[in-house]
Order: structure tokens, then C-alpha cells, then sequence
């Protein structure tokens, strides 16, 4: 069978974790997520989280061939080969063309780029609420879901990730979803850019 490989992309809060989640269970493809791995090198105090834990913390983006070198070492793991959906990779043009040209090299492409839409002033409020609640429960807050951080993360996102959409539009690849729907929605609108139905 041949692997299935997707890009969700999406501003910070915009629901990716949670869609990227339900798209893995369904299809039997990898959950890849940069920003868990970033973490979990922090947590883990390797010499990669300790290059990037002030970056993260301060909402700034790690340089791009440090991304790309974790994300080609992570899809070349036997969990990936039936394919992977991607979850904060590529966020910066440099990315998604280094990307392409090293798919490209293994015969590999894209098959998917799934942009969820949601605009700013809700994102603040997700991620305000979603850190709100975590300490309500006793959870660990994200160190980087913090008023200044999140701004940082937004501008990040507008300069330097949202050029992708084009991008990918230009290559066919591209779907657009309005990320403000109910989380159902959002699913059943992403199973459909596969043609499936979600229920
Ligand atoms: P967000 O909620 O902002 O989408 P993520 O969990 O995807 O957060 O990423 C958290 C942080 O990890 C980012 O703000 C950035 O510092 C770093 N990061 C994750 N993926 C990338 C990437 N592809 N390029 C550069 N930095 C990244």
C-alpha cells in the first residue's frame, strides 16, 4: 500500500494536536508533532533540548536545519512508513522546500497541506483557556502559553508560516478548512479531503 503523507497546518491553537490525532487513528498513519519532540528533548535535557529551550520559551522558531534534521530522522522510523501526519513541520518556506527537495530524493511527495483557519482574537482565547485549565487540573503549563510568548507565536505564524499556504495552493496540494466549526466538523471535513466520510 502505498504511504499516505499529510501537512496539517494551522496557527497556534487552531486544533491541530487534536485533528492530527483523529486523522492518525483513522488512517494507521504516525502523529508527528515538532513541537512534542522539541519538548520531550527538553524534558529529556539532550543536548537538542538544551539548544532549544530558550527559543521555545520565548515563542521564537528554531532554526530550520535543526527542524529538518529531527523531522527526516523521525519519518525514517518504522512507524512512519505507511505515512505521517505532520503537526508544526514545515513553518517556514526554507522548511517546506528543503522538505519537498529530500521527499523528492526518496521518490516521496506530499499528498495532503490541511490549513485550518481561525483568527487571531480566538487563538488568544483558546490558548489562554487551554493554559488556565492545565493549571486548574495541577498539569504542567507550556512554558511558551503565556501572553508575550503567544504573541510572539502569532507574529511567527503570520510572517513566516502563512506564505506556505500559497505555497502549497500552487502545488494542487492545498485544503483550506474553517477551524471554527465544532471539532467534529473539523474532522469530517478533513476525512473528506480524503474521501471518506467520518461517521
Ligand atoms: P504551536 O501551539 O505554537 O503550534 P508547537 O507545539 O507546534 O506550538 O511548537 C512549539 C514551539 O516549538 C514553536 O513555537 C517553535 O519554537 C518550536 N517549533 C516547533 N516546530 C517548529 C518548526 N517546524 N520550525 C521551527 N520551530 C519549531
Amino acid at each position: 500500500m502505498r504511504a499516505t503523507r499529510i501537512v496539517l497546518l494551522g496557527p497556534p491553537g487552531a486544533g491541530k494536536g487534536t485533528q492530527a490525532q483523529r486523522s492518525t487513528d483513522r488512517f494507521g498513519i504516525a502523529h508527528l508533532s515538532t513541537g512534542d519532540m522539541l519538548r520531550a528533548a527538553i524534558h529529556a535535557k539532550t543536548s537538542l533540548g538544551r539548544d532549544v529551550e530558550a527559543i521555545i520559551a520565548a515563542g521564537k522558531l528554531v532554526p530550520d536545519p535543526l527542524i529538518v534534521a529531527v523531522v527526516m530522522e523521525r519519518i525514517a522510523q518504522p512507524d512512519a512508513k505507511a505515512g505521517f501526519i505532520l503537526d508544526g513541520f514545515p513553518r517556514t518556506i526554507g522548511q517546506a522546500v528543503t522538505f519537498d527537495d529530500l521527499l523528492h530524493r526518496q521518490d516521496a511527495m506530499l499528498d495532503r497541506v490541511i490549513e485550518l483557519t481561525v483568527d487571531d482574537t480566538i487563538l488568544i482565547d483558546r490558548i489562554t483557556t487551554r493554559a488556565r485549565q492545565a493549571r486548574d487540573r495541577g498539569h504542567a503549563v507550556r512554558a511558551d502559553d503565556n501572553h508575550d510568548a503567544l504573541k510572539v507565536r502569532l507574529a511567527a505564524y503570520h510572517e513566516h508560516t502563512a506564505p506556505l499556504v500559497d505555497y502549497y495552493r500552487a502545488q494542487g496540494i492545498l485544503v483550506s478548512i474553517d477551524g471554527l466549526q465544532p471539532i467534529d466538523a473539523v474532522t469530517q471535513d478533513i476525512f473528506l479531503a480524503f474521501g471518506e466520510q467520518a461517521i
